[in-house]
């Protein structure tokens, strides 16, 4: 899953990044409105955490932008203490959540997989595809229980299949929201983490729809053609 962090606050922005980088997501930053509205409306994010007070265009103006440009994207906005008007503003414009700034990152992490699981449908931060379980908490992956070691991007490229699973995700997709923007993209390498995935989880449980994607399913409820 792959967000997108506006924040002036250098220092809140490195500790964004390095917090929801750790947890798993891939992660893009910018440091006002003006950039990250420009991001928001090129790059294909799962979630965005937005700062609401921000140079050259305020965070609200940005919201509003993304939102009669259709983008749908989850967003987290940022408000200072006591300025509940911004956060009515806010919601208006089109937020999903706020926090209070000063806030523990804890919190916001809590928050980001519940905007997640519910843009995609899941009602907990455990996701199940038959013995198959990923731990958005944890960024932890099991199967019948047992913990499966898992590098960050086999962990992204699971994750995402796991939250978007029962469709095929194509290739480009699964490409564009495990990679953070710097990331040097190379659409051959989803195949390899695809093939380490499967000798670590079960040949059977990522499908290849050939020339579409890939689907993960349950291999209990899928026989093998
Ligand atoms: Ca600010």
């Amino acid at each position: 899953m792959r967000i997108l962090v506006v924040e002036d606050d250098p220092d809140l922005r490195r500790q964004l990044d390095k917090a929801l980088t750790e947890a798993g997501y891939a992660v893009d930053l910018a440091g006002n409105g003006e950039d990250g509205q420009f991001l928001g409306e090129t790059e294909p994010y799962d979630a965005v955490v937005l700062d609401l007070g921000l140079p050259k265009v305020d965070g609200v103006t940005v919201l509003k932008a993304w939102r009669d440009g259709g983008l749908v994207f989850p967003v987290i906005i940022l408000t200072a203490r006591g300025r509940w008007s911004e956060k009515v503003e806010g919601f208006d414009a089109g937020a999903d959540d706020y926090l209070t700034k000063p806030f523990h990152t804890e919190e916001l992490l809590a928050r980001m997989r519940a905007l997640l699981r519910r843009a995609t449908g899941h009602a907990t931060s455990a996701i199940e595809c038959g013995d198959l379980r990923v731990d958005t908490r944890a960024a932890r992956a099991t199967v019948s229980g047992e913990p499966i070691r898992l590098t960050s991007h086999e962990y992204k490229v699971l994750a995402y299949l796991m939250h978007h699973r029962g469709r095929v995700v194509p290739r480009t997709e699964l490409v564009e929201h495990i990679y953070d923007q710097d990331f040097d993209r190379d659409s051959n390498t989803i195949e390899v983490f695809i093939g380490r995935l499967r000798r670590k989880i079960g040949q059977d449980r990522i499908m290849t729809e050939r020339g579409l994607g890939y689907r993960l399913v349950d291999p209990a409820e899928t026989p093998a053609q």
